[in-house]
């Protein structure tokens, strides 16, 4: 995995190893942006799998750093780590809903993301999951079970054995909580309604349109953008690097009505969502941070 990976994924995938008698400093291996950089090399994750391929058992990276907003190239990743015979999965937290994703196309082992981000469920709106079919009905997979992933038709008979859903359901646990489901129900329909692509032309439009506001403060050495500059690289969110008063300057924009947020060290984040953000806010929020 990744040095910038968002803690949870440390946090779980350090536990994970420790729950299989392992020791995470000797068994997990990190892709680091290089000195002086960064953002991560892809040809670094593509030549680390090549280098170590043969013992990885499983290669982990956020799709869309939280971070510094970088996407990596994910079907290229997933090709590289299947030829030495890793299972490739990602987290999606940041990529789901805000760029198009083709896991089944790229051959993704698994995803993984919340929906309380770009998909507008609300804080605490479950989480989800993306299973590839060639592992859908194999009876002997090593996964931890719970009756909620129990054949429909029979999970009321509470028998002692499970018959599991033959889709990625089957990895649920516990019953579904209803009321954050309602409020992700209503946000999907809207993207069902609109599109993806739709969404995405005008995310790429949003942002750079940003992008190209900020630019003024950045030639002056005020901000230091650290997402990626080409779209194709990016989803709606630039990451803001700014060498001083970072928080307070966050702060200012909070107290005008910029909701952006701060990560620390020194980072300013402003994800234009193109749902329901306008060109106009966009242009309102340049002129906030210049201010
Ligand atoms: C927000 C985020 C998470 C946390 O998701 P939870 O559903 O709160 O556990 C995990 N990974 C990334 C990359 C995130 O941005």
């Amino acid at each position: 995995m990744e040095t910038n990976a968002f803690p949870s994924d440390l946090y779980a995938c350090d536990s994970q190893i420790r729950f299989h008698g392992y020791d995470p400093d000797e068994a997990l291996l990190k892709v680091a942006p290089r000195e002086g950089e960064r953002l991560l090399r892809q040809e670094d994750i593509l030549q680390l799998i090549a280098d170590e391929g043969e013992q990885i058992a499983l290669v982990m990276l956020g799709g869309l750093n939280y971070y510094t907003g970088q996407v990596l190239d994910m079907q290229e990743i997933t090709q590289a780590g299947h030829a030495k015979g890793c299972l490739v999965g990602f987290d999606l937290a940041h990529a789901a809903g805000n760029i198009p994703l083709s896991l089944h196309e790229w051959d993704v082992d698994f995803a993984t993301w919340c929906t309380y981000k770009y998909m507008c469920s609300g804080p605490g709106g479950p989480s989800a999951v993306y299973i590839n079919q060639r592992f859908l009905g194999d009876p002997d997979i090593p996964r931890f079970e719970g009756w909620w992933g129990h054949d429909k038709g029979e999970r009321f008979l509470m028998e002692p054995h499970f018959k599991a859903i033959p889709s990625a359901e089957a990895w649920q646990l516990s019953n579904a909580p209803i009321l954050p489901l309602a409020t992700l129900k209503a946000s999907l329909e809207i993207f069902g309604e609109v599109g993806m692509q739709k969404l995405r032309e005008k995310s790429v439009a949003l942002t750079d349109y940003l992008a190209h506001l900020i630019q003024p403060l950045m030639d002056k050495g005020e901000i230091e953008l650290i997402t990626p500059k080409h779209a194709d690289q990016r989803g709606a969110q630039l990451s803001l690097f700014i060498p001083e008063r970072g928080k307070e300057r966050f702060q200012k924009l909070m107290e005008v009505g910029v909701i952006c947020d701060w990560r620390e060290p020194n980072v300013i984040r402003l994800a234009p969502s193109p749902l329901y953000n306008t060109f106009e806010d966009v242009w309102e929020a340049a002129n906030a941070l210049q201010a």
